[in-house]
């Protein structure tokens, strides 16, 4: 770590702007967390800062120039107002009942007011040992933090809902995993991070006051539309199961469609939001295959990629099964619940057709069926880069208003093997295209396909990179993952194929 670091750090000694923080989780009570300080790290240094996120957020250059800063978010120092807590939940892991489980390596910093009024919750994680902690550490590897910290990128750059991740800092603080790694402290941002768990946990323990406080609290702050989209009979509650299942049925879609992977879709990774939540062993696909498993501990692929939407329904459930005594009727619960089953394929079903430069009012729901299947079909069958292939697609449409279609359309064709299926599929596509302004479709399209994902190689790369005290390359992988759909990074080596060696990583949750 003897290279220099690539951020200023100003003296201790000024002043730290102060900043005015509210916590309205805090205000729930003690029952739903407990206060805990974070742990001191040696020799904290940035890792990565997100200076546009931080923009947004009201925080000016000087303010990450400030030691102090370097020292809160490193969990050294307690920035002025912050009262730090470790909030409790519970959850199902793996389809089965784990009890409480809670916060055991983040702490929720304070809630800040951005220009607009919005209230943006502040999280560090890895800042160590909480009452919820169990048999872990407290702790997170710079590894992880560094997956983390660009997955929240790359997926808001996306346009896919997610936590935000504002900064990394580093230390030589040594954390042991599979083997002895350094540590890290990622700060996360989002409108909220209350959990599904957290409703099941005061539903297990049948403390329904404590619960609807709760789901009030969230009603109030996050959803005060629940009560208008109760279904018919079914209170606020019902409602904002509905929505909840709403936004998660368009969460997992979107995944779907970009070719994510979560990795640990167990109930306490949802979040009441429908953000992405926790990214732990996610991976954007290289070869598209239905029944990808990025998590080597998955062993019974429970959460492989073709089985996302029903398992974020199946969490649903668990929700709904939490809410149960607030709505009352178990079938105004299971009516909040049933569109999810129309939510999902109409969302999936829509960006798919986007994918393609499509829109419903080109094809009825059988024609966009016997359109995406038989293409997926066959990249699952030709072990087709995901990715690529579609960015492939988009790039082709565009030439092909200038240039004959068997040119143009060339370079996706060579990446399928079996190229007189291929050939038969291009037709139809072909006939659904003449339909439409071809030009306007391929700006649709580039504008769903992104040229780049966080490849596991990638992030891998870059990892690397500062694993040996160079921290540009995640810098320049959080830029350029910003503007995925950008053409300028069409011509960059991030938009290619993964190298063979990318099949080699192993991610397991241990992180
Ligand atoms: P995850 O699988 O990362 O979603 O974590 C599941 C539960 O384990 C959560 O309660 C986490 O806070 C907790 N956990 C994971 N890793 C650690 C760690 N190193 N130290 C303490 N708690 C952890
Ligand atoms: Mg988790």
């Amino acid at each position: 770590m003897n290279a220099p670091l690539p951020f200023s750090v100003a003296p201790p000694g000024s002043a730290l702007p102060a900043l005015s923080w509210v916590n309205r989780f805090a205000s729930l009570g003690p029952d739903f967390y407990t206060r805990v300080a974070p742990r001191a790290v040696p020799a904290p240094h940035w890792v990565g800062r997100n200076l546009g996120l931080a923009h947004d957020l009201g925080l000016d250059d000087e303010w990450w120039a400030h030691y102090d800063t370097l020292q809160a978010l490193a969990g050294n120092a307690t920035l002025p107002g912050v009262q730090p807590l470790a909030s409790v939940y519970s959850g199902h892991q793996f389809g089965v009942w784990a009890g409480q489980l809670g916060d055991g390596r983040a702490l929720l910093l304070g809630e800040r007011t951005d220009a607009v009024g919005l209230g943006w919750e502040w999280q560090l994680k890895g800042s160590g040992l909480t009452p919820y902690s169990r048999m872990g550490d407290g702790r997170a590897v710079l590894r992880s933090s560094i997956r983390e910290y660009l997955a929240s990128e790359a997926m808001h750059g996306l346009g896919i809902p997610t936590t935000r991740a504002l900064a990394v800092v580093g230390t030589p603080l040594t954390v042991q995993r599979e083997t002895e790694e350094t540590g890290a402290v990622v700060t996360r941002v989002a409108r909220s991070f209350v959990r599904f768990g957290h409703f099941e946990h005061f539903a297990a323990r049948e403390q329904t006051e404590l619960l609807r406080r709760l789901a009030d609290y969230v009603i109030e702050h996050y959803y005060p539309q629940a009560a208008h989209a109760a279904p018919p009979g079914g209170n606020a509650y019902a409602g904002l199961l509905r929505l909840v299942a709403q936004r998660s049925a368009e969460l997992v879609a979107q995944w779907q469609a970009v070719g994510f992977c979560h990795g640990v879709l167990n109930t306490d990774n949802m979040s009441i939001l429908g953000l992405t939540l926790d990214y732990g062993p996610f991976q954007f696909m290289d070869a598209f295959d239905p029944a990808h498993i990025c998590n080597h501990s998955d062993t019974q692929g429970r959460y492989a990629f073709a089985r996302q939407p029903s398992v974020v329904h199946w969490n649903l459930f668990c929700l709904g099964q939490a809410l149960l005594p607030l709505i009352g009727e178990q079938e105004h619960a299971l009516a909040a619940l049933e569109p999810f089953r129309a939510d999902y394929p109409a969302a999936y079903m829509r960006l798919m057709l986007a994918k393609l430069g499509l829109g419903r009012a080109e094809l009825d729901a059988t024609a966009a069926r016997e359109l995406i299947d038989p293409l997926l079909k066959l990249m699952g069958q030709d072990k087709v880069d995901y990715t690529v292939a579609w960015r492939r697609l988009s790039h082709a449409v565009a030439s092909s208003t200038h240039q004959p279609e068997t040119a143009a359309f060339a370079p996706v064709r060579d990446l399928f093997i079996d190229r007189p299926a291929f050939d038969t599929w291009l037709l139809l596509f072909l006939k659904h295209l003449t339909h439409i302004n071809r030009a306007q479709a391929a700006e649709i399209m580039l504008n769903a396909n992104p040229a780049v994902v966080l490849r596991n190689h990638l992030g891998e790369e870059a990892i690397r990179a500062a694993q040996q005290g160079d921290f540009s390359v995640v810098q320049g992988l959080q830029d350029l993952l910003a503007q995925p759909f950008a053409t300028a990074a069409d011509t960059r080596s991030e938009a290619g194929f993964a190298p063979d060696w990318a099949s080699s990583i192993s991610i397991s949750c241990s992180s």
